[in-house]
């Protein structure tokens, strides 16, 4: 509670300079702020002022509920990521990518014979579950891991899967693996940004979300769209953001517009130069530290040819998913708590509690202090390298 400033765990007072020896490193959220250094160097022109008497309209121009100005940067963003085709598709705005990812489970459940298997393959972001199941209806129904799934014997009709690519926790691209006699995916692309991952090829998918969280990091504005191919499901996507929430907030879209009108900027390549080489270089020095442990792996992900770098490029994702290789440490994040590092479990991934997840999505200094934990972790493991 520093009403000042956001201090972070391990400092306080009254201007944050009192630095607590003994806290952890945190790195259990995946909050983006790495990307705060970008924004200050674009102070100006990323800034939003608004007057009071300003865009009070339910719609904006007072005829739009979308603004029509953000839509052309979203094409342009896209275009030059070269991480997805828009042409021809269809465009939802939601409450952060969290509001279009529910939208589309009832979209592509409705009018169906029989109610949809929903799944993700394991590990999996625990929101599908937790968001699947607190809005089921007759309509729909969380059905766990999709490779589970299709080793049962249900008879499945209807299946829904939530295909996280790259994937959070582990930065691995994928593709759906459900089988059934009508398989829809929702394809999350929240980490499909040259920061996190190669571009192998445009993604051109029937239904894909996307947010500003992750590529600008301004996860706090609440801001994401949906590319959709077929006009029915986004005709119900839409119905459902509007019965719910009308539309989306003014505020929201003038930020997002504001802040894609900065990144286009110049050849409006550099937050992802700037993205990828913070993370590459983060996941390097990571990388070499854990080389050094008997105890503990980092998961892989394969060099590949990127789209937008046009080269072969190396891995950077957003999050470690580190194992504890010993076989007595099969609660991981109590071996990193010891070690005062604070992870998040496997087992909320729908996976094992050998595994932990990592953020690297921090600051800077609080990325180094979580490096320098590590590195007193290994350095002490006995024989270490
Ligand atoms: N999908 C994935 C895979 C995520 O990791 C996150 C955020 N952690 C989200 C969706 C939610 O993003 P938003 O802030 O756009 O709701």
């Amino acid at each position: 509670g520093n009403p000042i400033c956001e201090c972070n765990n391990c400092y306080g007072g009254s201007d944050c300079s009192v630095f607590a020896t003994d806290c952890a490193a945190d790195a259990d959220s995946g909050n983006p702020l790495f990307l705060e250094p970008f924004w200050m160097q674009h102070a100006s022109t990323s800034a939003v002022l608004l007057s009071g008497w300003h865009r009070m309209s339910y719609a904006s121009n007072d005829k739009f509920e979308v603004s029509p100005e953000l839509v052309n940067n979203i094409h342009k963003v896209h275009a030059i990521a070269r991480n997805a085709i828009t042409k021809g598709k269809y465009i939802v705005f939601g409450g952060g990518s969290t509001q279009l990812l529910g939208a589309a489970v009832y979209a592509l459940s409705m009018n169906l014979s029989s109610p949809a298997s929903v799944v993700a393959a394991s590990p999996a972001y625990p929101l599908y579950k937790s968001q699947t199941d607190y809005f089921q209806n007759m309509h729909f129904e969380f059905k766990g891991d999709a490779l589970t799934l299709n080793n049962s014997s249900d008879n499945l009709e209807n299946v829904i899967e939530f295909v996280t690519s790259p994937n959070n926790p582990d930065g691995n691209l994928r593709r759906a693996v459900a089988q059934g006699k009508s398989v829809k995916a929702i394809y999350d692309h929240a980490y499909y940004w040259p920061h996190f991952t190669a571009i192998p090829s445009p993604a051109n998918e029937d239904v894909m979300v996307f947010t500003i969280s992750k590529l600008t990091g301004h996860a706090g504005s609440r801001f994401g769209w949906a590319l959709v191919k077929d006009e029915v499901v986004y005709q119900r996507m839409k119905t459902y953001i509007s019965l719910s929430e009308f539309s989306i907030s003014r505020e929201a879209q003038m930020r997002a517009q504001q802040l894609l009108e900065a990144i286009l900027e110049g050849n409006g390549k550099e937050i992802f130069d700037f993205g990828y080489e913070k993370m590459r270089n983060r996941w390097e020095k990571l990388s070499q530290t854990i080389a050094l442990s008997n105890h503990f792996t980092l998961q892989e992900i394969p060099n590949q040819y990127c789209n937008f770098f046009e080269k072969v490029r190396g891995p950077s994702p957003a999050y470690a998913w580190l194992k504890c290789e010993r076989e007595e440490d099969i609660n991981c994040n109590a071996v990193l708590k010891a070690g005062k590092i604070i992870g998040r479990n496997g087992s909320l991934f729908d996976s094992k509690d050998r595994y932990v997840r990592l953020s690297l999505l921090m600051r800077d200094d609080d990325f180094d202090f979580l490096l320098g934990r590590l590195n007193v972790l290994v350095g002490n493991e006995d024989g270490a390298k």
